[in-house]
């Protein structure tokens, strides 16, 4: 580590070795921080830092010759105080892999670090803000965007956007946009865990978008942000200025937040990466990244991973423990290896304990029962929720003790859903500390390998004047009218944190529990909660176009294993038509859906076929594969097809689906990742009469042409170089 240290006029350069006076100003030229993707130059000014350029290697060059946007005003002793930032240090290893430029401001008493690293040799670099807070006494901060960009940008250069709608409750029609930038465009994604799915065109967007020039070498950077809570992103185009900035919502406006004495503010972590030769390869690096770094480490170990699993929610809140146990016995004769015990197996919202009906023997019997036959055995649980059970040991929204953990008031008679109550503010110690219980408790005395969460666990707003928030009801400087519904985001940056704080605790505690994200389906895919889980439900609706589709969209910035689809019971018409609707759920995560016990004869034997199949090589495919999306988005009429190939094992597999055209029985996808030198074996695995072997060539420039006979039916072709003696 080198450390850089101004005083005065003169620059104190530390080493590990000693201290070794130099006279220049150490900071005039530019730092830089590269992994074999990104380089970024960085400069830290006497009063602010600033980005001064991102290229990838043999691709364009972005400059910005702006400084970054520190905040100017701090709240203390009672009014908004001007601060003003003075450089103070600067840290970077000699690796190039990491840099810390500090800046101070006497009053109020703040530091403020602007952190930057690349934590693997490949991918993006990462970027965070930390405040300080000196003093002894509370400080009030205003908004500070976690990144600001104002890169120069000749007129004419063609430039597109993409980004990434949630699959939510239903993918959207478009889910993966494309867009020209031109001069005036102006453009704003927004993320929070819990926006209703609403017209397309207002849906959120996975926090995260990407910039490419459109002419050669197609390169271009993105820009993504790891945190659950109310985030957002813009860009827009002006003259020769593409300008945008990532970070907390703004929105609705009057942000605010309180720094108790000691304490400190940390902005979203946000990632910024190169890239040349296309978004496709622009992917391809940004989910290996993801999977290295982000992904908790065990997943990628175990070969196991990602799991097939039967989930109970086929049956709705009217699962038993018969039920249960029916579809136990008959997931192990399939060759599934979880069980997943869905809503309607606890009391009452908020109390979570076996239904005393439903499941007499309790839950730790039924997953001592999974476990006898080989399965995993995960659950469901909402343990954010307060619900009107009066039991012991349950959360009641009533009860005086507990009351003013709500985030709202409610009125006496309210009655929760079936399996919806009112969410508790997990920011606010108190009701993280029970949460931490009881989630400690269900693992351990339900035997769980696998904790699902669902509703809107990182609150909405909360109107509380007792949480660390700010508040509209009593700020830290006393009523403030402004501040009346401007909270929200502040609710959700205490509230993202607990939850990181709860779940990297419970990791601690069983290294091996997965950790499944739902919030009302696919209202969480962030890459925040990707740091903290294991896998995605990744849309709540469960058909083969709707699972093709999200999977489609989440799977150009997130790792295909964690993106999870749920297979709902399909009206099959034969046995290609029940493989179609069950391979548009596999291509990473897999959940059964449905009782099993009702399928044919002739569609269990198809089932055991295709999971065998997943197990032994769609699995390390998936695991180990670079993914290409080599059609349009799936549009349920047309064909749609999607490769992953894995230059390792010089293998890969092509999905085929052919939607509901009745003429088309025939298409051609052009495939990408191979050697166009090299011979492949192609193996259809429904229809091994059309084997084949072909260049990598022709494979790549006029296509791999499928036919299939009847529409909504699948094909799966596996690809593999043939070694060249
Ligand atoms: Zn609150």
């Amino acid at each position: 580590m080198t450390r850089i240290k101004i005083l005065r006029n003169f620059v104190l350069a530390s080493t590990l070795s000693g201290l070794v006076l130099v006279t220049a100003f150490a900071t005039d030229s530019p730092l830089r921080l590269s992994t074999a993707d990104t380089v970024i130059t960085l400069s830290a000014g006497p009063e602010g830092p600033g980005v001064l350029s991102l290229a990838s290697p043999g691709g364009e060059t972005w400059t910005d010759h702006r400084a970054q946007s520190l905040i100017e005003k701090a709240q203390w002793n009672g009014t908004w105080q001007p601060v003003h930032w003075k450089l103070a240090s600067v840290d970077r290893d000699r690796q190039g892999r990491s840099l810390t430029v500090v800046y101070e401001c006497n009053h109020p008493h703040l530091r403020l670090l602007w952190l930057w690293q690349a934590r693997d040799s490949s991918g993006p670099v990462e970027h965070t803000i930390k405040i300080e807070n000196l003093e002894s006494r509370p400080v009030a901060l205003p908004l500070q965007d976690s990144l600001s960009f104002n890169w120069s940008v000749p007129a004419s250069k063609p430039l597109c956007q993409m980004w990434i709608d949630k699959g939510a409750g239903k993918p959207t029609a478009t889910g993966t946009h494309r867009v020209a930038i031109s001069d005036g465009y102006r453009w704003e994604g927004t993320s929070s865990s819990y926006a209703p799915d609403g017209p397309d065109e207002s849906r959120e967007t996975i926090p995260w978008m990407l910039v490419e020039a459109t002419d050669e070498p197609h390169s271009g950077w993105y820009l993504g942000i790891e945190f659950s809570g109310r985030t957002s992103l813009s860009l827009a185009r002006e003259g020769s200025t593409l300008a945008g900035k990532a970070g907390l919502n703004p929105s609705p406006g009057s942000f605010i937040t309180q720094v108790p004495g000691a304490g400190s503010f940390t902005t979203p972590t946000v990632f910024l990466g190169a890239f040349s030769g296309g978004s496709e390869a622009a992917g391809i690096v940004l989910r290996r990244w993801v999977a290295r770094v982000l992904l908790n480490a065990a997943d990628m170990k175990s070969p196991s991973y990602p799991l097939l699993a039967e989930n109970s929610w086929g049956e709705g809140m009217e699962i038993n423990e018969e039920r249960a146990q029916s579809m136990i016995a008959d997931a192990a004769r399939l060759g599934l290896e979880m069980f997943h015990l869905d809503a309607g197996w606890f009391r009452g919202v908020g109390d979570w304990y076996p239904h005393p009906q439903r499941f007499p023997h309790g839950i730790a019997a039924l997953a001592d029962r999974a476990h006898h036959v080989g399965l995993k055995f995960g659950m469901w649980v909402d343990w954010t929720q307060a619900g009107t059970s009066t039991d012991p040991g349950a959360l009641n929204m009533h009860d005086p003790r507990t009351r003013n953990w709500l985030t709202r008031d409610v009125p006496a008679d309210w009655k929760p859903a079936p399996f919806k109550g009112v969410t508790i503010d997990i920011g606010y110690a108190p009701a993280r500390a029970w949460c931490a219980r009881e989630l400690n408790r269900l693992v351990r005395d339900d035997h769980l390998d696998m904790l699902e969460h669902d509703g809107y666990l990182v609150a909405e707003g909360c109107t509380r004047g007792d949480h660390p928030h700010a508040s509209c009801a009593r700020s830290l400087l006393g009523p403030e009218p402004w501040l009346i519904g401007s909270n929200s985001t502040d609710v959700s940056y205490h509230a993202a944190k607990a939850y990181y704080q709860l779940y990297e605790n419970l990791r601690l505690k069983y290294p091996h529990l997965l950790l499944e994200a739902c919030n009302d389906g696919g209202r969480m895919i962030d890459f925040g909660t990707a740091a903290h889980t294991d896998y995605f439900s990744i849309t709540d609706s469960y058909d083969p176009l709707s699972n093709r589709r999200a999977f489609y969209d989440a799977s150009h910035v997130l790792p295909a294993p964690m993106l999870e689809c749920y297979v709902e019971k399909y009206p099959a018409r034969d046995l290609a038509n029940f493989t179609y609707a069950l391979r548009s759920g596999m291509m990473g995560w897999c959940t059964i859906m449905q009782d099993t016990t009702t399928w044919t004869v002739e569609q269990h034997r198809a089932a055991q076929r295709a999971f065998q199949l997943y197990k032994t090589r769609l699995r390390p495919l998936i695991r180990s594969g670079d993914l290409y999306h080599v059609s349009a988005r799936p549009d349920g009429v047309h064909w749609d097809a999607l490769e992953y190939f894995s230059p390792d094992r010089k293998q890969g597999v092509v999905y085929v689906f052919r939607g509901s055209t009745p003429t088309q029985k025939e298409d051609t996808f052009l495939l990408e990742g191979l050697q166009p030198g090299s011979q492949y074996q192609v193996d259809f695995e429904d229809h091994p009469s059309e084997n084949r072997r072909v260049s990598g060539h022709e494979l790549m420039r006029r296509g791999l042409a499928v036919s299939l006979p009847e529409p909504e039916s699948s094909e799966l072709v596996f690809i593999t170089e043939i070694r060249s003696d």
